[in-house]
């Protein structure tokens, strides 16, 4: 590679090479799809020992063409397939396939999200995408939002942005100045108990300790009980801990259970609490005619996490903060003469650095932007209501089969269950049962499912995110998992 072809610019030699080195990347990709499993690749050991170089950084560089046969021959073979129906294991779907052309142009023109010199068209694209997803989720006009990294970034930002409105309103403090009230050991967060990790993680950074998140039982549907909520908050302010925030999960990311917002919403008015909605699965249920009433109630969150990169099978990163009201975002703007001055903001350019955690940021708003005109509300109604309808039939055939148990009823797409031991050998335990047939089905069948605890005991997982999943399909995994679970036990 002679060193003038460094960057695509308007020399016709860089487009021609640009042009060869996309075209045969796309080659190699789709010659390293053979056939539609999502596993064809190596144990975790011999992967690692088959992976190892003696150096990444050789003396004189190797090429693309050289390195594009060594991704070929070594790395594609060995990456998971999650556009492949037999792929069901997380909240982790396929990227659709415009929305990859959408990455290219993200990654060719490199706009920074921070400020609107870094990023024009891209700036106004962002604000232009947050304005309608606003309304799309029910807000009024003083509604606002930002992209970030991912749920775990969402969550953390409504619950900073719930503290910050807390300690002002109850205390005159300025957290972005005067940091955390001596108080701070007695605030309180509310989620389920099988509310995202994420809540706990965002706590010990906000400085509260995951000790201030106080853990709400869920009922025999997984979802958050509310009479539970009223008396543990009550409970809580008698002992002089200062409630602050509830979190309510639309979307469990086990088993999809929506926690029944409008009854938190009632609890939250009454004690002058924030609610954050995470609805980082649950979101996309919008985007359908039959299913987005249940979470209805998410217009009425103070913050709401959605993320892209789940049900709405966006390539990651791509994930949006809401907010009912967009001042709450002020504690975030600090001014930088450098990067976003005030002045900027007078003469009507956009800095959106002002709203982030983030200073570099991703362009990832405009995924949604042409994702969502190219599809259109039937395209994703239909797309995103197939996976919510396969996973209704996969439960009522687990249901209604003697060798399967199914954990919970799904509400979205997540199906748990566990496989029972055969009659005749009660010698195998059903937690060893379910995890061989786990693994069973990743390393012999290409076939990649969840696995989990409920209770206490092993239980399988299908998230189906793919609209490409069949009844055959799921038929045949049935038909499998019965086979294994005779073979296994035997
Ligand atoms: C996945 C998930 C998150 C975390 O989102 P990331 O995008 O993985 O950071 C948060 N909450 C719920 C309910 C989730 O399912």
């Amino acid at each position: 590679m002679s060193c003038n072809e460094i960057f695509l610019t308007d020399r016709p030699e860089d487009q021609a090479e640009f042009r060869r080195m996309i075209l045969k990347t796309v080659e190699a990709i789709t010659a390293s799809i053979t056939d539609g499993k999502a596993y064809r690749g190596m144990l975790p050991q011999d992967l690692r020992a088959f992976l190892r170089l003696d150096s990444i950084l050789p003396e004189h560089g190797l090429g693309f063409d050289a390195l594009l046969r060594c991704v070929s021959e070594n790395v594609l073979p060995n990456m998971l397939r999650p556009f492949s129906p037999d792929y069901m294991p997380h909240l982790h779907s396929a990227s659709l396939m415009e929305s990859i052309a959408a990455e290219l142009i993200i990654a060719v023109f490199n706009q920074s999200m921070d400020s609107w010199d870094q990023s024009p068209a891209a700036t106004e694209i962002e604000v232009e995408t947050i304005r309608h997803l606003v309304k799309l989720y029910g807000f009024s006009e003083e509604g606002n939002g930002i992209f970030t990294s991912g749920g775990t970034q969402s969550n953390l930002m409504g619950l900073l942005l719930a503290r910050d409105h807390f300690c002002l309103s109850q205390f005159g403090l300025d957290l972005r100045n005067d940091g955390l009230p001596v108080d701070s050991r007695k605030m309180r967060i509310y989620c389920s108990e099988i509310a995202h990790f994420s809540i706990e993680n965002s706590a010990h950074l906000l400085g509260l300790g995951s000790r201030s998140v106080v853990k709400v039982p869920v009922d025999s549907a997984q979802k958050m009980d509310v009479t539970a909520l009223r008396s543990l908050i009550e409970q809580d302010m008698a002992m002089g801990k200062l409630p602050f925030c509830v979190v309510a999960t639309e979307g469990t990311t086990d088993f999809g259970s929506i926690d029944p917002l409008l009854p938190i919403r009632n609890i939250c008015d009454q004690y002058g609490l924030w609610l954050h909605t995470d609805a980082a699965y649950g979101s996309a249920l919008i985007m359908t005619e039959r299913y987005a009433e249940r979470i209805k109630g998410i217009e009425q969150s103070d913050s709401v996490t959605i993320d892209f990169h789940k049900m709405f099978f966006l390539p990651i990163s791509c994930s949006t903060l809401l907010v009912k009201k967009g001042i709450a975002f002020e504690p975030l703007e600090f001014h930088a003469d450098y990067l976003n001055r005030k002045e900027d903001e007078e003469d009507g350019y956009i800095n959106l650095v002002d709203k982030s955690i983030q200073t570099t940021r991703r362009f990832d708003a405009f995924k949604v932007w042409t994702s969502f005109q190219i599809r259109g509300r039937d395209g994703w109604n239909q797309l995103v209501s197939q996976c919510i309808e396969r996973a209704k039939y996969l439960a009522e055939q687990l249901d209604a089969d003697p060798n399967f148990e199914l954990a919970v009823k799904p509400e979205i797409s997540a199906v748990v269950f566990r496989v029972l031991p055969i009659q005749e050998n009660d010698s195998i335990a059903p937690d060893t049962l379910n995890k061989n047939i786990h693994r069973q089905l990743l390393h012999y069948h290409g076939i990649v499912i969840g696995q989990t605890l409920f209770r206490g005991q092993v239980y399988l997982k299908c998230t189906l995110l793919n609209p490409l999943l069949t009844k055959t399909h799921i038929d045949s995994l049935l038909e499998l998992l019965r086979q294994l679970r005779y073979n296994i036990a035997l």
